[in-house]
């Protein structure tokens, strides 16, 4: 066997096992512990996400109504206390007297 085609083996297998050992040095985010979601985060922005409902500006976001908020949505999932998740957020907790613009009554 040539020396060019011995160090090409080396290489493949040396970067290979680089790739498969590169998962485990990562950090696990699905045992992260959720952070509560702010208005300044981007996406809360693009989706008019507010901490308290009752300072959503109704000219702005025509669609809010006054009896809309995080907890009677249904994109809020269970959890306890006043910040729960939300589908829309994953890995953040809502204020479940927020409010967002993708609000959707729960049934
Ligand atoms: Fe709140 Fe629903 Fe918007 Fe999630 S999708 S932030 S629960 S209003």
């Amino acid at each position: 066997m040539s020396d060019s085609k011995f160090d090409r083996r080396r290489f493949i297998k040396s970067t290979l096992l680089g790739a498969i050992s590169l998962p485990a040095l990562a950090p696990d985010l699905t045992h992260a512990a959720p952070v509560n979601l702010t208005e300044n985060d981007p996406t809360a922005q693009a989706l008019g996400y507010h901490e308290n409902a009752g300072k959503v500006d109704g000219k702005l976001f025509p669609t809010y109504k006054p009896t809309q908020k995080c907890s009677n949505c249904i994109q809020l999932q269970a959890g306890s206390g006043d910040h729960h998740p939300c589908n829309l957020f994953p890995g953040k907790l809502v204020n479940v007297n927020g409010w967002c613009k993708v609000w959707v009554q729960k049934t």
